[in-house]
């Protein structure tokens, strides 16, 4: 078995094959021998990038999925895709409804449909007894709103990549949410969301890659894989004044317990 340092879990990473063209089994590799032993694979974007994730998992031990529409794709959402996501969302490996939320920085879909489909998954995550994984940028108090108008706390879940203020981490705490750290926390100018992983509860943090996007420093620029979680990580810990071994056990933990997706040595 080669040397592993640590034992991390990349909560939420896209490894379809429109971001990886090589096939998905090198990146995890590479990542496995840098300590990364599970994988969050996100399926959003359409079908048959849902089917892909779902696939992935399907095959891999340490690999799960999620099912959702993102909130860029909500205009897309007909009867037909919802009925197919709502058969892929039921399947065992699949471990939380996601990504979904808002996004009204790109307004890629109008502002009330992304709303619309977003109730509409936080209802569909209540009724699998799933957590969700949310994505937010610039709607923070409608976010919120949301998850609380539709008891999303009654599922509880995560904030994906997150990128908002203390003020809002404590809300979506006291919501149930966890709070999961991408590659955006090791930027220089981020002193707001370096504030709330320093700060935030040690058993309420997570650490993902949302590879493809967003490499953390030094890596800004590249295309971002799992392995490069062990960057943020190990950025995180320093902020908390605790060690990488100890950060990376504190979030596995928080991984499994929050989505039932445990550590598997390969
Ligand atoms: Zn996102
Ligand atoms: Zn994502």
């Amino acid at each position: 078995m080669p040397f592993v340092p640590v034992m991390l879990i990349d909560t939420h990473c896209h490894l379809d094959s429109e971001y990886f063209p090589e096939g998905a089994d090198e990146t995890l590799a590479r990542a496995r021998s840098a300590g990364v032993t599970g994988f969050v694979c996100v399926g959003v974007g359409s079908l048959a990038q849902t089917e892909a994730a779902l696939g992935l998992a399907a095959r891999r031990s340490d690999v799960w999925a999620t099912v959702g529409v993102h909130p860029h794709d909500a205009a897309t959402l007909d009867d037909q895709l919802e009925a197919a996501l709502l058969r892929c969302a039921a399947a065992p490996r699949v471990v939380a409804i996601g990504e979904i939320g808002l996004d009204f920085h790109y307004d890629h879909s109008p502002r009330e449909r992304q709303e619309e489909v977003f109730r509409r998954f936080v209802q569909l995550a209540r009724q699998l007894k799933k957590p969700v994984v949310i994505h937010t940028r610039s709607a923070p108090d409608e976010t919120l709103r949301i998850l609380s108008e539709e008891n999303a706390a009654e599922v509880g879940g995560l904030i994906h990549c997150f990128s908002e203020n203390k003020a809002f981490a404590q809300r979506a705490l006291d919501l149930g949410f966890d709070l999961s750290f991408s590659g955006i926390v090791t930027f220089k100018r981020a002193t707001d969301i370096q504030e709330v992983a320093a700060w935030a509860p040690a058993d309420r943090i997570l650490v993902e890659t949302d590879s493809p996007y967003l490499a953390p420093v030094p890596l800004r620029g590249k295309r971002c894989e799992p392995a490069h979680v062990l960057h943020t990580a190990r950025f995180v810990a320093g902020l908390r004044g605790v060690s990488l071994e100890q950060l990376a056990e504190q979030t596995s933990q928080n991984a499994q317990r929050r989505l039932g997706v445990s550590a598997v040595l390969n």
